[in-house]
């Protein structure tokens, strides 16, 4: 019976996608689906998602509702499974693009039994016509597509993916199957449980990417060092995320007058020319394309051989998913971030007068990427470590920090000294002021305390200001300090501060 299931499987593979095996955890997770429990599928970019909810979607009763994020990724699986099957009626997407006898075309090839596949968007699933019409169908599972989109934790949060559960009870139950290439054990658990399927059989794959190269730059005389790495890797593919969509027109317009074959991509282009600029690239008739993260969602391009980040994206969940747009094919993919610490205090500005929770959410996961940025530990095992995978090697010989360690310096004593210099001034400062204090630097601000009278008054003076910054951001790494964001970064010394104090060590 077995033998014959599993050949069965595999027929099917063949007969409708035309693959002559599964990927990775596929055909536990599709046998999982079929056997009606409900599933979480944890699996990178390109480890093939799609397939472990289309092929049990084909081989059941009724028909599969499909929940994804995206108009234009919904589409581009709706036109592949049509050229999968003879019937166009297979699969359907109903949104706000459609018009009413659309709409009307899509309702009866549901009703008739031909449709296995029904994407929407969240927004559409919730509309009660469309959950008045879906009470009167049979459906086989409900697939929840990008679902770290349901946890505030996750780097793309969308509140109407919290909405799901509850229209889901409203239509009628059935077994659940979510699916994500990123989370932390944290969003993991959001999902799970705001979904109602804390008991799913969980499918996690590795997250390790051994092609890609990590490496992390000061980012000092940035544009230069951008041109002249693209000269050194010319004819290849890569991708630049800038921050801004300011900056991505700048840079764009510097490489081009460098005789670079750059591409611009971002939000607020017009549709035509993002697309075709999108389709240039995809095409190799330009090699660069600089863009916001607006950028890369849903595209395959299996070469890819560089992805440089400008400026540091706001959290390792993003940086993850940016960097892992290179070496798609295993083949080279260098993954190069420039890293200000000033970058940093711009993300955090724009995070001001947003919701308070927001703003905590926002600033630990901040503070993650500013903890790997300054790391001097592996990269590769500083990000496993995040998604909650162990890395069992010592040196992972395709990161900066394990090809070219970093010297190691014994700050305790100077750590001890900020902390204590903390504790004395109080909690109205900001990190460059207690860092101007520490090396004894005149300014209005800190005459007018009389801070130029207190004992810390240049105590620091055998370093420089830029080492107390980074000491001061250590003690912020290790949660020895707390930074107040809507308070202008103000800081504190906290209980784990005090006991450093009390008892430090290296
Ligand atoms: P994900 O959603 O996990 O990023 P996709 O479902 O988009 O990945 O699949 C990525 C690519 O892998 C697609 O081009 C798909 O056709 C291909 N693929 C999926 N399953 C298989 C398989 N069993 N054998 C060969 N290629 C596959
Ligand atoms: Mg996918």
């Amino acid at each position: 019976m077995k033998q014959n299931e599993d050949s069965l499987l595999r027929e099917k593979l063949k007969e409708y996608f035309g693959f002559s095996s599964f990927k990775g955890n596929q055909e536990a997770v599709i046998r999982n689906v079929l056997s009606g429990k409900d599933t979480f599928v944890l699996m990178p970019t390109g480890g093939g998602k799609s397939l472990c909810y289309q092929l049990p979607a084909l081989l059941m009763d009724g028909v599969a509702i499909v929940i994804s994020p995206l108009i234009a990724l919904m589409k581009n699986q709706v036109d592949a499974m049509r050229t999968y099957s003879n019937d166009a009626g297979i699969a359907h997407f109903l949104n706000s693009s459609l018009n009413k006898s659309a709409v009307a075309q899509v309702r009866n090839d549901v009703l008739e039994g031909r449709t296995k596949l029904l994407y929407f968007a969240p927004e559409s699933l919730t509309k009660e016509d469309n959950v008045a019409f879906l009470r009167k169908v049979k459906v086989s599972f409900y697939a929840i597509d990008e679902a770290h989109c349901i946890s505030e934790w996750g780097h793309d949060f969308r509140p109407e993916y919290r909405r799901i559960r509850p229209i889901i009870n409203e239509i009628g139950t059935a077994p659940l199957i979510a699916l994500t290439a990123t989370a932390t054990p944290k969003v993991q658990m959001d999902i799970q449980k705001n979904l109602g399927m804390s008991d799913a059989s969980v499918f996690k794959s590795s997250f390790n990417r051994p092609n890609l190269y990590y490496e992390i730059r000061p980012k000092h005389d940035v544009d230069r060092e951008i041109i002249r790495y693209i000269k050194q890797h010319e004819g290849k593919s890569g991708i630049i995320y800038c921050l801004s969509r300011k900056k991505v027109e700048e840079l764009t317009e510097l490489l081009v007058a460098n005789g670079i074959r750059a591409l611009a991509y971002h939000a607020g282009m017009d549709a035509q020319t993002r697309a075709a600029n999108q389709d240039d690239f995809l095409m190799e008739r330009a090699d660069v394309i600089v863009a916001t993260i607006a950028f890369g969602m849903g595209i395959d391009k299996p070469d890819v051989r560089y992805v440089i980040h400008y400026d540091i994206p706001k959290s390792l969940e993003g940086y993850y998913q940016e960097t892992g747009r290179a070496g798609r094919d295993g083949g080279e993919g260098h993954c190069l971030t420039f890293y200000s610490y000033k970058d940093i205090q711009k993300l955090e500005k724009f995070m001001q007068g947003k919701p308070v929770a927001e703003q905590e959410i926002g600033k630990l996961l901040l503070l993650e990427t500013v903890s790997y940025a300054e790391s001097s530990m592996c990269r590769r095992k500083t990000l496993l470590h995040y998604f909650g995978e162990e890395y069992p090697e010592e040196n992972c010989g395709c990161c900066d920090n394990c090809l070219h360690p970093k010297p190691k310096i014994d700050a305790q004593a100077s750590l001890r000294m900020a902390l204590e210099a903390l504790r004395d001034l109080g909690d109205k400062f900001k990190a460059d002021y207690l860092a101007s204090v520490l090396v004894g630097k005149n300014t209005a601000l800190i005459k007018s305390y009389g801070h130029n009278k207190s004992e810390w008054f240049g105590a620091g003076a055998d370093h420089d200001i830029r080492y107390w910054g980074a000491v001061i951001r250590q003690a912020l790494i290790m949660g020895l300090i707390d930074k107040n964001i809507e308070n202008y970064g103000l800081l504190s010394i906290n209980t784990k501060g005090e006991e450093f104090i009390a008892a430090p060590r290296p």
